[in-house]
């Protein structure tokens, strides 16, 4: 099957582009490279042996979608490519609603002018806002916090409401939670662009020499140690929810929405201290003020997700730092 993975030259459209191929799938990668190097897929190339056909493209034009749908045969799409930085969206809102938004309507549109009706797509945790109460199901109470998150929902929305107005369309919507770690061949991994907004990559160039401190967003939550908790998630087990989610497409009609994470949580300290086992590095870290909007604590509850596609995590968090750190510690400087 041929997929067009939008943002697919991304963190995690790259990685899945490797599953995909490893699976028997092809890859069409479509991407406007506004936060990727055209180098994380030669990397791919290598990895997986093959070439994998890139278009350099906006999902906000509907002729680019047709023709690279078209041109190659695509069967189905995932989409990856939005924008993803909370702060940013908070200054931004309008480039927010357009990039993501109008981004998903066009790719939706383009798909029904192509009729291909298989989707999946990349929601997140952050839907669940400040959740009620941990572990989170798909039908926990939803709200948001920043504009980011309410292009999640909305785009949720459009997608749910397509899948009800034209039966022939299925989606998988899925819920990541805090995606990181890298390939283990370390040669494609996170890249941030700047000054890192998540955890992880913040803890990997603390640990190569590229930061000097990590500041700990509050050490006064009501958690066992103080510090924040998460369900991280290893990028290559999320890759491999996507082929699983491609695959459960046929048997389920409709928008399906599936949290994809360990059921696990890791407290912020918890992290740093595994970071620091597997990588042999000191991570010297600060405490500093509570984020704005962050919760106290969020982990999955992913049992749908092995009812319906029978996936589940399988790396803990040793291998996610090993990873990272193998990846990091050979490129430095990521792609650069
Ligand atoms: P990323 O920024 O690495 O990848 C997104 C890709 O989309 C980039 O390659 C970018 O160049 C491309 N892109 C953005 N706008 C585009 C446009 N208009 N047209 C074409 N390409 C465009 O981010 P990621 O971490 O790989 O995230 C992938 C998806 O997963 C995003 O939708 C993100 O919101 C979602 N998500 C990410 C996380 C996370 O922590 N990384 C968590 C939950 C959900
Ligand atoms: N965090 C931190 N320092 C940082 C980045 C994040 O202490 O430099 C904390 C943050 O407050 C949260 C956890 O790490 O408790 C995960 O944050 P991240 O931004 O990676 O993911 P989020 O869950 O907010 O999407």
């Amino acid at each position: 099957m041929r997929v067009l993975v939008t943002g697919g030259a991304g963190y995690i459209g790259s990685h899945t582009c490797v599953a995909l191929t490893e699976k028997g799938f092809e890859p069409v990668v479509f991407d406007n490279f506004c936060n990727a190097s055209p180098e994380a897929i030669r990397r791919v190339e290598g990895i997986v042996g093959r070439n994998i056909p890139v278009i350099e493209g906006d999902v906000r034009n509907r002729r680019a979608l047709l023709d690279a749908i078209e041109s190659h045969g695509i069967e189905a799409v995932i989409h990856f490519a939005a924008l993803k930085s909370v702060g940013e969206s908070v200054a931004h809102p309008l480039s927010y609603f357009d990039n993501n938004i109008t981004g998903t309507i066009t790719l939706l549109d383009a798909m029904q002018g192509a009729s291909v009706h298989r989707l999946v797509f990349s929601s997140s945790a952050t839907v669940y806002g400040q959740a009620e109460r941990v572990p989170a199901t798909e039908d926990s109470a939803l709200s948001v916090t920043n504009p980011y998150g309410r292009t999640k929902l909305v785009m949720e929305q459009l997608i749910g409401d397509l899948c009800t107005a034209q039966p022939a369309f299925g989606a998988m919507i899925l819920r990541y939670f805090n995606p990181v770690g890298a390939h283990p061949s370390g040669r494609i991994g996170e890249d941030p662009k700047g000054i890192p907004n998540n955890l992880m990559p913040y803890i990997a160039q603390v640990a190569v020499g590229r930061r000097d401190r990590l500041g700990i967003f509050g050490n006064d939550w009501p958690t066992a140690d103080g510090t924040g908790v998460r369900d991280f998630i290893h990028v290559m087990d999320l890759a491999h929810a996507h082929v699983a989610a491609l695959r459960g497409l046929d048997q389920h009609k409709g928008a399906t929405v599936l949290n994809i994470g360990t059921g696990k949580g890791t407290s912020v300290l918890e992290l740093v201290r595994a970071f620091e086992s597997a990588s042999g590095r000191q991570v010297p870290y600060a405490f500093a003020e509570r984020r704005p909007g962050d919760v106290a604590e969020l982990w999955a509850d992913p049992t749908r997700a092995e009812q319906v596609l029978g996936w589940r995590a399988e790396h803990g968090i040793e291998r996610m730092c090993e990873d990272t750190w193998r990846w990091q510690s050979a490129y430095p400087e990521g792609y650069a």
